[in-house]
């Protein structure tokens, strides 16, 4: 399993596209997803992710207009709310170690891990770091939060809409 310490994501991504079925490193299992898809989408942390889908839903039924994936942003945020000039993330728990039960820590290769969720970690906070600077608010949504409808919409509600609220009453 040496290669997969070195294999950069990029090249791990391309594998996963390309269909092989092995897994690339153990992390989540296969078995926890849905379909094959699905597990590879995750893998991949591709765009349009269902948590991200979830958020566009909620976000659209608010009447909240947004733009996807700036990639002349600072970490391509997922969606950007350019009237409240607010850039909003939709983090996996596993990948970005949200401070819940989704942010295990595989049993082998630990080091491996270890490593590689302090460098998302440290991405992340660079990112919001460069994006306050060119005057975006910044908001980070979790996967979980994202399960249940009602509460994800009041998220945005508080984290998004919340200026335009405050006008209004
Ligand atoms: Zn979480």
């Amino acid at each position: 399993m040496a290669f997969h310490r070195t294999a950069s994501d990029r090249t791990r991504a391309k594998r996963c596209d390309v269909g092989n079925s092995k897994r690339p490193a153990p992390g989540p299992r296969r078995e926890d997803y849905l379909s094959h898809r699905s597990w590879t989408m995750a893998q991949v942390r591709s765009k349009n992710t269902k948590p991200e889908m979830a958020v566009r839903k909620a976000a659209h039924a608010l009447g909240l207009r947004f733009r996807l994936h700036r990639k002349d942003l600072p970490g391509t945020p997922d969606l950007v709310f350019p009237a409240r000039q607010t850039a909003v993330f939709v983090h996996g728990c596993f990948w970005h170690r949200h401070d819940c039960v989704r942010a295990t820590t595989p049993g082998s290769n630990v080091d491996y891990w270890e490593a590689k969720f302090d460098r998302n970690v440290r991405r992340d906070a660079h990112n919001v770091a460069d994006l306050r600077k060119l005057g975006w608010r910044c908001v980070r949504i979790w996967e979980c939060e994202t399960k249940d409808v009602k509460k994800l919409a009041g998220l945005l509600r508080q984290k998004v809409a919340a200026k335009s609220l405050r006008i209004r009453k």
